[in-house]
C-alpha cells in the first residue's frame, strides 16, 4: 500500500545550466529504479542563463513539470511555488547543483515509511563547502536548535522529505521571510533525521554571498523567535546597571583624588559613551530587521508569481490560482 504512494521531487533552479543535464540523468535513473509513481517539479527562480530553455526541454517528459517564476524570489520561495502544485503524497526537496546526491532519495523515503515519520531531515556527512560557508551555518544550526527547541542537527541541508499534509500547512502560511526546514519541523509531528552524503558543487558557484547568507539566517531566527530583541533588552539593562556603577566609581574617585584626575577621566567617559552609542545602533539595527519583515508581511505581496507551468497537461487551472494568490 505504502509503496504505491507517489513521490514528488521539488527542485529550485537558479542559473544552473551547467548542472541540469547531469541532475536529470541521475534523478531519472534513481527514480525509475524505485518502480513507483513519481513526478519532478523544477522551479526556475528567474534564471538569467539558459536554465529555463533546458528545463522547458525536460517538460516534454510526462513525469516532469517546470514552473517559471516571473523573477528571482529566492530558494525558499521557489520551493514553495513548487509545493503549491505537487501531486504526490511524499514530497522531497533537493538542490539543483548536485550537492545533494539524488541517489540518496530511496534511503530518505525508506526512513520515512519505515518509521512513519512526517518529516525526514538530513545531516551532511563530509560536507563539501568552503570554510566561510560552513562556519556561519554551524552557528545557525546551534541557534536554530535553541530557538525552535527541535533537536535537528543540520538545518541547512535541503535534501529532505515531507509528507503531503506538512507541505500543505507550509503553503497555507504565506510567509515571506521563511525557512522551509524550520517551518516543516514546526508542523510535522514525527520528525527524524538521517545522514546523507554531500558532494562538491557540480558546476558554477554558490548563490549565497555573505549578504544573502546573513539575510537567510536572520529569516530563520526572526521568523521563529523574538529572542534577539529580548537579548538586547537584557543586554541594555545590564549595560545601564554597569553605567550607574561606573558613574558611582568615577564620582568617588573624583572626591578622593580631586579634579585633576577627573579631567583625565574625561577620556574614559568618551570610551564608555562610544560603547553605549554602538550598542544603541546595534539595537536599532536588530529592531529594524524585524520592522522590515513586518513591513513585508503587511504589504501582502505574493511571495512568488508563477509566469507559466510547462508540461502541465492535466490542466492545473485551480492549481495555478493557488500559486499566484497570497
Ligand atoms: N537557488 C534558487 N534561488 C536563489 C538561490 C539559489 O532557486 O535565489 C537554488 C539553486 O539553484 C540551488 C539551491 O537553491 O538549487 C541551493 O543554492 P546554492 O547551491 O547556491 O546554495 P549553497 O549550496 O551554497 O547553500
Ligand atoms: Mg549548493
Amino acid at each position: 500500500m505504502h509503496s504505491q504512494q507517489m513521490i514528488s521531487l521539488v527542485i529550485p533552479v537558479y542559473n544552473e545550466e551547467r548542472n541540469l543535464a547531469m541532475l536529470m540523468e541521475r534523478i531519472m535513473l534513481t527514480m525509475s529504479a524505485m518502480k513507483r509513481p513519481f513526478e519532478v517539479i523544477l522551479v526556475d527562480d528567474g534564471s538569467g542563463d539558459s536554465s529555463l530553455d533546458i528545463l522547458r526541454g525536460f517538460a516534454e517528459s510526462p513525469e516532469i513539470r517546470v514552473v517559471e517564476l516571473t523573477r528571482n524570489y529566492g530558494q525558499h520561495a521557489a520551493i514553495l511555488a513548487g509545493f503549491s502544485i505537487v501531486r504526490g503524497e511524499i514530497v522531497v526537496t533537493l538542490d539543483a547543483d548536485l550537492q545533494n546526491p539524488p541517489e540518496e532519495i530511496p534511503r530518505l523515503i525508506a526512513a520515512m515509511e519505515e518509521g512513519g515519520f512526517d518529516v525526514v531531515g538530513t545531516i551532511r556527512k563530509g560536507r563539501k563547502d568552503s570554510f566561510f560557508r560552513i562556519i556561519p551555518s554551524k552557528i545557525v544550526n546551534v541557534v536554530a536548535r535553541k530557538i525552535t527547541g527541535v533537536r535537528m542537527t543540520d538545518w541547512g541541508c535541503m535534501l529532505r522529505a515531507y509528507r503531503r499534509p506538512v507541505v500543505e500547512r507550509m503553503i497555507a502560511c504565506h510567509e515571506h521571510a521563511t525557512f522551509i526546514p524550520a517551518l516543516a519541523t514546526h508542523f510535522g509531528k514525527r520528525v527524524t533525521e538521517i545522514e546523507v552524503s554531500h558532494e562538491e558543487r557540480h558546476g558554477g558557484k554558490s548563490h549565497y554571498p555573505l549578504r544573502k547568507l546573513i539575510n537567510l539566517q536572520f529569516d530563520l531566527v526572526a521568523s521563529f523567535s523574538d529572542l534577539p530583541i529580548r537579548l538586547i533588552m537584557y543586554g541594555g539593562i545590564a549595560m545601564a546597571a554597569l553605567g550607574v556603577c561606573l558613574g558611582f566609581v568615577l564620582a568617588v574617585a573624583r572626591l578622593a583624588y580631586g579634579a585633576l584626575w577627573a579631567a583625565q577621566g574625561v577620556f574614559t567617559l568618551f570610551a564608555v559613551l562610544f560603547a553605549f552609542v554602538g550598542l544603541q545602533f546595534f539595537a536599532l539595527g536588530v529592531i529594524g530587521e524585524y520592522i522590515g519583515r513586518i513591513y513585508r508581511e503587511v504589504r501582502k505581496r505574493p511571495e512568488y508569481v508563477i509566469e507559466h507551468i510547462y508540461g502541465d497537461d492535466a490542466g492545473g487551472g485551480d492549481v495555478r490560482l493557488k500559486g499566484e494568490g497570497s
